[in-house]
């Protein structure tokens, strides 16, 4: 991370930016040591970005006079507090909201029920969610930075383009055009693991490592691979489709309409249903009470629900193994719903993954708060402005 004279304004932007974000508070002059630009251009875009309210100098009085000859350096920071992003996780029958400072700190949140997932209903609810979130903020009419969406499917999020949603039924479909005519803000989009992974790159346990996985259990299952601090997204934005290897041939039937896929063995709904079936489940009980039940079952230490989180753990470790042994990556980073299983299914993901792996053990950090997806969603929209991986997608231009 070392500018040079010559380095373009906008890059010595977002390399003082990302320095204070990996860092925190710094002095002009340390800026300029650290990054090894003159102190005459630290000055110039840190005065850029203090105008912007983008950074701030920490512990000065408003009015005190600061940065006379002989004074204690002033620290300066990114001004978190300053700028306000809105996260949204579009699910079939609802949509996790958030609004988020610029470090995706959650200011406040709700679930909204949506009827259908037609892309209207789903414009709907977030122009009416936007204003809410503001108000239950205490921060009604303030201009917000961007929005981010996150879909289940597949995402070309620098088009803008949702290639396809089979939990949705949509294909082809450029949401963030469609809601930007609404709102009249930025809207990026991606897919719920990317959103998730973008998060953690930015703040949370990834924020240290270069080279990580993601691995989200969840609904569906889905990794998504840091590779020299940017996300891989493949030739066609679906890299990582890890709950799309086929562990069993086939197998139970996926939604994506093939057998024997990974997560229609080992994500969440398939381990319910297993359970729901040996344990004689009474039918007729709502989803979210079955899931209920089946925790409890897992937390009392039921032999019958520990059995089927063991075996989609070992499933999906040995498949993990894969991933590590063709990557090499630091760590891995565990999120999504099936963390409230803890060791009894990240016991037997290890175990699984150290069965197949070559030569290198990565940890796995479980990272992981009600909330994550919302605020990975908003971390697409804060991301641009540290641009560890890119700018604007084509429909904001
Ligand atoms: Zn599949």
């Amino acid at each position: 991370m070392r500018g040079n004279p010559s380095t373009s304004r906008a890059l010595n932007r977002r390399l003082i930016l990302n320095l204070l974000r990996h860092r925190g508070a710094l002095s002009r002059a340390e800026i300029a040591t650290i990054t090894g630009l003159s102190p005459a251009a630290v000055t110039m875009v840190v005065t850029e970005l203090m105008g912007e309210t983008l950074l701030i100098e920490c512990g000065v009085q408003p009015g005190v006079q600061t940065g006379a000859t002989g004074r204690r350096p002033v620290p300066i920071d990114i001004n978190y507090a300053a700028h306000l992003a809105v996260g949204f996780k579009l699910r079939h029958d609802s949509i996790d909201c958030v609004l988020t400072d610029l470090a995706t700190t959650p200011l406040t949140s709700f679930s909204m029920p949506v009827v259908d997932t037609q892309p209207e209903t789903m414009v709907d609810a977030i122009d009416k969610a936007i204003p809410a979130l503001l108000k239950a903020a205490g921060r009604k009419g303030e201009p917000i930075m961007g929005v981010g969406v996150s879909i289940p499917g597949e995402i070309d999020a620098i088009k803008g383009i949702c290639l396809q949603s089979p939990r949705f039924g949509w294909t082809n479909l450029p949401f963030p055009e469609i809601l930007r005519a609404r709102i009249h803000v930025p809207v990026w989009i991606d897919d719920d693991i990317a959103a998730f992974t973008v998060a953690q790159r930015l703040f949370g346990a990834g924020r240290q490592h270069r080279d990580f996985i993601a691995l989200a259990v969840g609904t569906g299952i889905g990794a998504s691979l840091v590779i020299g601090g940017e996300i891989y997204h493949g030739s066609h934005g679906v890299a990582g489709k890890l709950g799309h290897v086929v562990t069993e041939k086939n197998g139970r039937l996926c939604e994506c309409g093939r057998r024997g896929c990974l997560q229609a063995h080992a994500a969440e709904p398939a381990m319910i249903e297993q359970w729901a079936a040996k344990a004689g489940a009474p039918t007729g009980i709502r989803p979210s009470d079955l899931r209920d039940a089946f925790l409890a079952a897992v937390e009392a230490g039921d032999a019958v629900a520990l059995g089927i989180v063991e075996e989609a753990g070992l499933r999906i470790g040995r498949h993990l193994a894969d991933f590590v042994n063709l990557f090499d990556p630091e760590v891995i980073i565990a999120g999504g719903e099936s963390m409230h299983y803890a060791e009894a299914l990240l016991a037997p993901i290890r175990r699984g993954m150290s069965d197949y792996l070559f030569f290198t053990r990565p940890d796995i950090l479980p990272d992981w708060i009600a909330g994550s997806w919302a605020r990975g969603a908003a971390a697409l929209a804060t991301q641009h402005l540290f641009n560890f991986e890119r700018t604007e997608p084509s429909s904001n231009k």
